[in-house]
This record gives structure tokens, sequence and C-alpha cells, in this order.
């Protein structure tokens, strides 16, 4: 386990604490443990103590809560349009989750997600909800995960950050952002039974 990660573990008081390599994929693993790092993009677990981590710099770490299963999923680009959100709402109902709710963390925001204009048209055709306004080419991720989130029936908490330009008290980002020069940094979204 990377440096880091132990405090994190110990600072939460937590009895495991499982991360993946993530690959923007729309792998969903079910994990009881915290042992290796299964290769995913969303881990679910039923397993009170247990606690399930996403990794991200710019990408949307989104969490799911309920009753009876907890979920960390990595949605970027790719996992919007693979739908990795609405794939793992099915599975956490299979596993007997009820009433879900989902939280949306400090992500790229729709003033700050610049693409290509050719990878704007491709990506806005296929999921409308992530086009914005501007002459920019910018795409809302945040938007098209709340439609996709809302037409799954969870209630959605989205604390409105931005890994790049939201300002923390220093006048920089509290948050790290890949396209803010952060190569490696990652900040961490965890959640538990
Ligand atoms: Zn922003």
């Amino acid at each position: 386990m990377p440096e880091a990660r132990q405090p994190l573990q110990r600072s939460l008081s937590l009895e495991g604490l499982a991360f993946m390599e993530q690959t923007h994929s729309d792998v969903i693993e079910v994990i009881k443990s915290g042992q290796g790092e299964p290769l995913a993009d969303s881990l679910i677990t039923t397993t009170r103590g247990m606690a399930v981590a996403v990794l991200v710099a710019d990408c949307i770490p989104l969490l799911l809560s309920s009753e009876n299963a907890v979920a960390a999923v990595h949605v970027g680009r790719k996992g919007v349009l693979n739908k990795i959100a609405i794939k793992t709402i099915e599975k956490m109902r299979l596993l007997e989750a009820e009433k879900i709710s989902a939280i949306i963390g400090p992500s790229i925001c729709d003033k700050c997600y610049e693409v290509s204009p050719q990878m704007y048209e491709e990506i806005t055709e296929v999921v409308p909800a992530s086009a914005t306004t501007k002459a920019l080419h910018a795409l809302d991720l945040k938007a098209a995960l709340i439609d996709q989130l809302t037409s799954m029936s969870v209630e959605v908490n989205n604390v409105q950050l931005c890994t790049l330009c939201s300002k923390g008290q220093s006048g920089k980002s509290d948050y790290f952002s890949y396209r803010g020069g952060d190569e490696f940094a990652r900040g961490a979204g965890v959640i538990c039974l």
C-alpha cells in the first residue's frame, strides 16, 4: 500500500480500505477485503467497516450509499459514455440496496473541461446532457452524470467544487488537478457502511 494510504485508513479508523487500479473501464468489483487492488473503476462492498476508495484528479469521485451496500466509482468522460454509474446502481440493487443516494465529489467543472471541437461533437451527440451553451467546447460531465443518476431514481448531492478553479483559503485550489499540473497526486473519495 503506497505511503499516504495507511495514515488515511488510520485517521478514518477503518477496519479495511480497498483501492482499485482504474482504467476508465466499466468493470465493477464486489469486494470483502482490502487485499490486492483489482482492475476496476467501481468497487462495491456489503461488508460493514470495509471502506472502498476512488482516486481522482479532475474525474468525478462518485460515492453511492444505501443501507446494505456502498460503492466508490471513478467517472470520467469514458465512464459517462460506458454508463458505469448506472451499471453500479443496478448491481447494488441486486445486492438488496434499496434507497440509494449519491455524492458527487470535487471534479472538473463545465467551465474548465474544454476539449477539441471534434470530441465535443462526438460526446454531446451521444450524451446530450454533457453539452454546454458556451462557445468553449467544454463538457459538463457532472450534468451528464446527474442525468444518469436521476434516471435511476437516485438522490444526488453535488458538492459543486471544481478541482481546477475552486480556490481554497490559500488562494489556490485545495484539490489535485491533472489539468492543473498534478501528474501523479490524487484526491481520494472514501465510503464505508
Ligand atoms: Zn472549474
